[in-house]
């Protein structure tokens, strides 16, 4: 067969693949996106490079929020989970709207993917087709991110590619929700979409709808978001039309290009001007404990914990380079990444803080080094390797980032960029069954964008309002976001104390929920929450913010109280002098398993959801008192950790508002001072008790088995992890030979 059979699509008679190839390769030779050393628009025509910018840039935004119209999901209309972005016919991001940008480059590693895999020859691109995505490994961070990516042309050339993510409710996996987190593997996680041909004449193939809706217990908001992306693709495709008619189709191509080298520009003006050159490493850890869970198949019940042993070289031109050697093994659960995702994951995170909000493309993905270690969780050699919640280690392992940034900020003199980290996403309520109409259901709680940002640098963080992965998320409206959906009721949602890290400047506080079930049958609900380990420490003497738990309620005289018009607990509060147990009769069940398999509830049964807070920033016993106070009176502290943390006297005068005893604290902060120096030893005397476990490997199991793992992976952190410690080259205790 003639390969060549059809025309190529690319520029002056170019295919895709030859476009790619050679954008690559001037990239290469130059250090310049396309080679390109000057900018003729952006420099000598500003304000027509003003337009050209302004005028897609508002296409993108004005498509997104007509487009979010047409879903009936809470998660893409009322939070946001969208964006939309062009990208040059290479694949690289131009510019794009507001939203789930992380998807910015996981789409741009889609449409790479396809070029590099010959779809110009078969499927071929044409006018009106429409593609598909959802496979991690192409592009993707989960696969509940669904792609719809469509090609614009422009008198017979591929002039841009245009292309739309949403984050749906369900995909159809072993158990229910967005993100699942009992599947074990890419087998079990439910729908896989492989790039592909979806649709012809801006129509998408009835086989591919009937197949996907089978495939999810929300059929029809999955419907609805696939023409929630398409509609917002063709308005796009409409609006870069006109711009090319008013401005001519070469100054439109020669700006794309230019976008992207000014975006690479910009981010490395940037790291000269905001960081100092130098290695730095924001190690973190998360847990999945899974030992004694049976829900299983065997592989899959064991304590894992993970290594994110992020570092980052700055080099004084300006250009950054990011490596996750070190990184512990992919396993069998859903929290494994592709890289594409880390990269999306390290991108949204800079473009909320480092980049310059003006010019945010591609452009920063070219100005960094990226390096995620092939078998371990960032990078797995495996395609069995479940993706689903990617989240639960990405925002874990990705925390490292902002105490990276902010040594630089703080160094440099950039003190309001300061930042301690962020609450991460969870705890999140997954469920199914059948609700309040008798249909079925399946929940994905996404009120947990309600988490807390980090300290600032001269502040406290932000409370309730922080998603590391949409800078403009909502927690979502009660009544038409999830009572709507949830056979749940709310009896409250409130600040919970506590959760954010205390420190001179505390972390942002989280929000918690009360619900009570209502109207269900065979419902089960789920807990997916970090449990024992802190995964954001804190700042410059700063704590970390809250660990989870779990707290339910079954078997309960909730609907007898409501009979009766007695009160109701509206949060837990104080999880050591619970609420919800002082004031509901029944079986209760609390622990630190955060993270749980589905699990089932009865009408009347009660579900607690704690959000994270953010960490905190410099020593708490340097807050000042006056702050302590007012956090007892709104509510962000328990009464007697002022004393325990932040060595403040408060009392409480008869109106009820509380007072600081200045004489009272000024000497509690004195001897908690010196008992702080009577605690302490040198790090010489530590070493010396320290380094004798690590050698003998007198670890928790799982601990030992996360550094078994880093160090089979990686001869470098391995090298560097032994040489630190004083272990020999092939210990058994950290070189186990392999089983027979
Ligand atoms: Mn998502």
């Amino acid at each position: 067969m003639d390969m060549k059979s059809k025309p190529p699509v690319g520029w002056n008679g170019t295919t895709l693949k030859e476009m790619l190839a050679a954008s690559e390769r001037r990239f290469a030779d130059t250090g310049h996106y396309q080679g390109l050393a000057e900018l003729p628009i952006a420099d000598r025509k500003p304000l027509l490079f003003e337009r050209l910018h302004l005028k897609l840039r508002g296409a993108l935004v004005s498509a997104r929020e007509v487009a979010r119209n047409i879903s009936a999901s809470p998660i893409v209309k009322e939070l946001g989970e969208l964006c939309f972005t062009v990208f040059t016919p290479e694949g690289d991001s131009v510019t794009l709207s507001t939203g789930i940008i992380v998807h910015v480059h996981t789409m741009s590693d889609v449409v790479k993917f396809m070029i590099r895999n010959d779809f110009e020859d078969d499927p071929g691109f044409a006018p009106g087709d429409i593609f598909c995505n959802n496979d991690v490994l192409a592009g993707n961070v989960h696969n509940c991110d669904i792609h719809t990516i469509i090609p614009f042309f422009w008198e017979g050339e591929l002039v841009s590619w245009i292309a739309g993510v949403t984050h749906v409710p369900d995909v159809g996996a072993r158990t229910p929700g967005s993100s699942p987190v009992g599947p074990m593997s890419t087998y079990d996680q439910g729908l896989t979409i492989p790039p592909q041909k979806i649709g012809e004449n801006d129509r998408v193939f009835r086989a591919f709808r009937d197949m996907y809706k089978r495939t999810s217990r929300t059929p029809l908001l999955l419907e609805l978001d696939e023409k929630t992306r398409l509609a917002g693709c063709v308005m796009i495709r409409q609006a870069i039309e006109n711009l090319i008619r008013e401005e001519g189709i070469d100054t439109y191509k020669q700006f794309m290009r230019e976008a992207i080298e000014q975006g690479r520009r910009s981010f490395i003006r940037r790291v000269k001007r905001m960081l100092v050159p130098g290695r730095y490493r924001v190690p973190s850890f998360c847990d999945v404990p899974w030992e004694n869970e049976r829900g299983h198949l065997p592989q899959a019940a064991v304590n894992t914990l993970m290594n994110a042993p992020l570092e980052f070289t700055v080099n004084s031109d300006g250009t950054m380079k990011t490596t996750l050697d070190g990184a512990s093994a992919w396993g069998f659960h859903t929290m494994n990444c592709s890289p594409s995702a880390l990269q999306g994951g390290m991108w949204v995170m800079m473009c909320q803080s480092l980049a310059d909000a003006e010019s945010i493309n591609d452009g920063a993905y070219f100005a960094m080094d990226q390096h995620f270690p092939r078998g371990s969780w960032t990078n797995p050699d495996n395609p069995e390797a479940g993706t689903a919640h990617a989240w639960h280690f990405l925002w874990s392992g990705l925390n490292g980032l902002f105490r990276f940034l902010s040594h630089g900020y703080h160094a440099r003199g950039f003190i309001e960029e300061v930042v301690a980290g962020y609450g991460t996403t969870t705890n999140i309520l997954y469920g199914s069954g059948l609700n309040m109409f008798g249909e079925p259901f399946a929940a994905t709680n996404m009120e947990m964008t309600g988490a807390g940002l980090g300290a600032r640098g001269c502040r406290d963080g932000l409370d309730c309002s922080y998603a590391m992965w949409n800078p403009e998320s909502d927690i979502g409206d009660i009544e038409t976001s999830w009572e709507l959906w949830e056979p749940m009721l709310y009896l409250g949602r409130t600040v919970k104390p506590n959760t954010g890290g205390a420190g001179k400047y505390r972390g942002g506080n989280a929000l918690e929920s009360v619900r009570l079930v209502w109207k269900s049958q065979q419902a089960v609900f789920q807990h997916v929450g970090h449990g024992m380990v802190h995964v954001n420490c804190g700042l410059f003497g700063g704590y970390p913010s809250n660990t989870g738990y779990r707290r339910s309620a079954h078997d309960t005289d909730a609907f007898e109280l409501i009979a009766k018009q007695a009160p109701l607990p509206t949060n837990d509060h104080d999880p050591e002098h619970s609420q919800v147990e002082t004031m509901i009769k029944g079986r209760h069940i609390v622990d630190d398993n955060a993270l749980t398999l589905p699990e089932p509830y009865s009408d009347g049964d009660l579900y607690v959801s704690v959000i994270q807070g953010g960490p905190g920033l410099g020593d708490p016993l340097e807050r000042e008192p006056a702050a302590v106070v007012k956090d007892l009176a709104e509510g962000h502290l328990l009464p007697r950790f002022a004393e325990r943390l932040y060595g403040v006297i408060a009392v409480q005068g008869p109106d009820g508002a509380w007072h600081v005893d200045v004489q009272a604290t000024a000497a509690r902060r004195a001897a908690l001072r010196r008992a702080r120096a009577e605690e302490s030893v040198p790090v010489a005397q530590w070493l010396a008790t320290e380094t004798p476990r690590v050698q003998n490997g007198e670890l928790p199991p799982w601990v030992r088995r996360m550094y078994q793992e880093s160090i089979r992976l990686s001869t470098d952190w391995g090298g560097e992890f032994k040489a630190f410690w004083g272990i020999a080259d092939g210990s058994a205790v950290y070189e186990p030979a392999a089983k027979k």
